[in-house]
């Protein structure tokens, strides 16, 4: 293999890079009732806008919602390995690495998680939905492709949710820095999810995954991509992970 100077490393965030799942560990932490309406509904995503709202209603007087959400994040679960594996990349001088966060939560949880973590300087870039704190202190949230703002639904065929293609996203990100003459060696992408499967579709010969086992995304490479199998559609190369100290051991020890 030619050597690799340059690397772009592509985070999904809950479950991957956070050892949890960022919307449901916030009704786990406040509001479990809700949290058991989630499990029970089926149309996890617009029930999701739904009892986000009610929760925020709900949350004790005195106290802003937004107070309250925040602190359950910061003792939301994060591997220290997690920790320590992206700051050695981070610092590595060869390969330099760009860091990409590609997320389906959004950016007021994200930067809330990175900040306790004191990870705020580890993404160049983070695509996620919208969200800020109202005067109220209640937290807006917006997705990624807003109808209401004029955002122009994707055409994907692979099973992304309406608010995010996050292949669309990830080939959008490489369109942008090649413009700027900025191209990678090898994209390593760490996930988890269903919604992974997309952006994985899309890595190059070259390029890794850092698959997540016994979620979404195992199941898809497997069973649609026929990972392992003759005439397998999945390009790239697979790493599978269970616990965050194997990523902290592939980062030093296998890349
Ligand atoms: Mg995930
Ligand atoms: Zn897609």
């Amino acid at each position: 293999m030619a050597q690799i100077k340059k690397q772009l490393i592509v985070f999904d965030f809950d479950w991957s890079l956070a050892d949890q799942d960022t919307d449901r560990w916030i009704f786990e932490v406040l509001a479990p009732d809700l949290r058991r309406e989630m499990k029970d509904e089926k149309e996890a995503i617009k029930k999701n806008k739904e009892l986000q709202a009610r929760l925020q209603q709900t949350l004790p007087a005195g106290q802003m919602p937004s107070d309250s959400i925040k602190n359950a994040l910061r003792v939301m679960p994060f591997h220290p390995a997690m920790v320590r594996g992206v700051r050695y990349l981070k610092e590595a001088e060869s390969p330099k690495t760009t860091f990409f966060c590609l997320s389906n939560s959004n950016q007021v949880f994200i930067d809330t998680i990175l900040e306790k973590q004191g990870l705020s300087d580890l993404f160049d870039e983070i695509v996620t939905n919208k969200a800020s704190v109202t005067d109220e202190g209640l937290i807006h949230l917006r997705p990624r492709i807003d109808p209401e703002a004029g955002g122009v639904p994707h055409s994907c065929q692979v099973g992304c949710n309406p608010n995010m293609c996050k292949g669309d996203e990830l080939k959008e990100f490489l369109r942008k820095r090649e413009e700027r003459g900025e191209t990678f060696d090898r994209v390593i992408y760490v996930g988890d999810g269903s919604n992974d499967y997309c952006p994985v579709l899309r890595l190059r010969a070259q390029d890794l995954v850092l698959c997540r086992r016994f979620r979404g995304l195992e199941g898809r490479l497997e069973n649609e991509g026929r990972l392992g199998q003759p005439g397998s559609i999945v390009k790239c190369s697979v790493m599978k992970w269970a616990g965050a100290w194997e990523v902290e051991e592939i980062f030093k020890q296998k890349l």
